[in-house]
C-alpha cells in the first residue's frame, strides 16, 4: 500500500505558517532575515523535533530536516518561506510543508524512502530587500558548501504562479525547466536644446525616439514568438525638465524565452527599430547587454520519474517552463533537479490574493510523495 499524507494536517500547517507575518488582507509579509522569517524558521525546527525527527540549520540560515537515521545520497526536497512584502501564503511555503508532510507521513509508517529523504527552506529566495543583489541566496550558497556531497536529486513542488495550467485545465505540470532572461539598456543620444526656440524640423530629440522605440519594442516582442514575454519597465529622459528638449534617453528590455535564440532575435531586432527612428530624428544609438541567464534545462531522469507518478495518481502531467526564477534554477547545474507545479487560481501570485483550492494542494503533496518512493526505489 502506498502511504497518503494527511490533507488535513498539511492545510493545518500552512494555515500556521501564514501566521508568521500573517496580514488582515489575507497576506503574508515574511521578507528573509526580517522577525517573521526569523520565527517561522525556528517554528518550521520546531515542527521537525515535535514530530520525531531531526532539524539543523546552516550557518546561511537554510533550516533542514531528517530522520535520525538518514543516510548518504539523499534526495532534497522544498523550497522557500521567505515571502516578498505583501506577498501570498503559498509561494514557496506550500513545497516547504508539502516536503514536511512527506517526510512525516514516511516516517510515521517506517517507510524505507524516508532515510534517504532531506527536506529544505531555503533561506532568501525572493531577494525582496531593497539592498538585495536578486535572491536564491540560501540556494547559491548550499551548492557552494560540503553539504552538497550528501545530495543525490532536488525536486521542488511549486505553485505554478501563472493562468497557464488552469486555462489549460490542468491539475499537474512536471517543469520542462526555467526561461533565459536577458537585459538590455538602449540609450537614445540626441541634442538637448531649448524646448520653446527650437523649431521641430530642427531638433534631434532623444525623447521622441525612446516613445517610438518603445512603442515598436511592445509590437516586435509580441511578434517574434509565442514563447517570448518582455517587459520594457525602466524610462529615463535626460535632463528631464519640461522646458528642455530630452538630449539623451534610455529604456531598459527584459526578455524571457526557453529558447536563447528567440532571446537574441528579438533583442537585434528591436535594436535596429530603434537605430531606424533614431537615424530619422538625427539622434544614435548606444547599447550594452546588462545581464544574462542562460536557459535552464531540468533533468530528464527526474522529470520522467516524476511524470510516470503524475499518471499513476490518474492525473497525467502537462508540462511547461517556469518564466519565474526559483532554488531549483540554482541545484539544477549540480544535481539532478526537477519540479511540479500545481495551478495558481486566476494566475495570482506575489499578493495576498494567491489561491490554489485545497483538493490540488492535497493531490500535490501526495505526488510529491510518490516521488520521493519512486526515487528511492529507483536506486
Ligand atoms: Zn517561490
Amino acid at each position: 500500500m502506498t502511504p497518503r499524507i494527511s490533507g488535513a494536517r498539511l492545510l493545518e500547517t500552512l494555515e500556521r505558517l501564514a501566521a508568521f507575518g500573517g496580514r488582515p488582507d489575507g497576506g503574508v509579509d515574511r521578507v528573509a532575515g526580517s522577525v517573521e522569517d526569523l520565527r517561522a524558521r525556528a517554528w518550521l525546527a520546531g515542527q521537525l523535533r515535535a514530530r520525531g525527527l531531526v532539524s539543523w540549520t546552516d550557518e546561511t540560515g537554510n533550516v533542514f530536516g531528517h530522520t535520525p537515521n538518514v543516510r548518504g545520497g539523499r534526495l532534497l526536497v522544498g523550497s522557500h518561506t521567505d515571502t516578498v512584502p505583501a506577498g501570498g501564503r503559498l509561494d514557496g511555503a506550500y513545497g516547504v510543508m508539502a516536503a514536511l508532510e512527506a517526510l512525516t507521513t514516511l516516517h510515521e509508517q517506517g517507510h524505507p524512502a524516508a532515510d534517504s529523504l532531506e527536506i529544505v527552506s531555503f533561506w532568501d529566495e525572493e531577494g525582496a530587500q531593497p539592498e538585495s543583489s536578486g535572491g536564491m541566496v540560501g540556494s547559491t550558497a548550499l551548492c557552494a558548501g560540503p553539504h552538497l556531497a550528501d545530495l543525490s536529486a532536488f525536486v521542488e513542488l511549486h505553485i505554478e504562479q501563472g493562468p497557464r495550467m488552469e486555462l489549460a485545465g490542468q491539475e499537474l505540470c512536471v517543469v520542462d525547466g526555467i526561461v533565459g532572461v536577458d537585459r538590455h539598456l538602449i540609450r537614445v543620444v540626441g541634442e538637448a536644446n531649448h524646448a520653446g526656440t527650437t523649431p521641430f524640423s530642427l531638433r534631434r530629440d532623444a525623447g521622441r525616439v525612446l516613445a517610438r522605440a518603445t512603442a515598436g519594442a511592445h509590437d516586435l516582442m509580441r511578434s517574434v514568438s509565442d514563447t517570448l514575454v518582455g517587459n520594457i519597465g525602466s524610462l529615463t529622459l535626460d535632463p528631464g525638465a519640461p522646458n528642455v528638449i530630452p538630449g539623451a534617453a534610455q529604456l531598459v528590455l527584459e526578455l524571457r524565452s526557453p529558447d536563447e535564440d528567440v532571446l537574441t532575435r528579438c533583442a537585434d531586432l528591436v535594436l535596429q527599430h530603434a537605430r531606424a527612428v533614431a537615424a530619422e530624428d538625427g539622434c544614435t544609438i548606444e547599447h550594452w547587454m546588462l545581464s544574462h541567464k542562460p536557459v535552464v534545462a531540468f533533468d530528464e531522469g527526474i522529470r520522467t520519474l516524476l511524470e510516470k507518478v503524475c499518471r499513476s495518481t490518474g492525473r497525467p502531467a502537462g508540462s511547461l517552463y517556469s518564466y519565474a526564477g526559483h532554488d531549483a534554477g540554482v541545484l539544477s547545474a549540480h544535481v539532478p533537479t526537477a519540479m511540479v507545479f500545481v495551478p495558481s487560481t486566476r494566475g495570482v501570485s506575489h499578493s495576498p490574493h494567491e489561491h490554489t483550492d485545497d483538493r490540488l494542494l492535497t493531490q500535490g503533496a501526495q505526488v510529491l510523495l510518490e516521488a520521493v518512493i519512486a526515487h528511492h526505489d529507483s536506486r
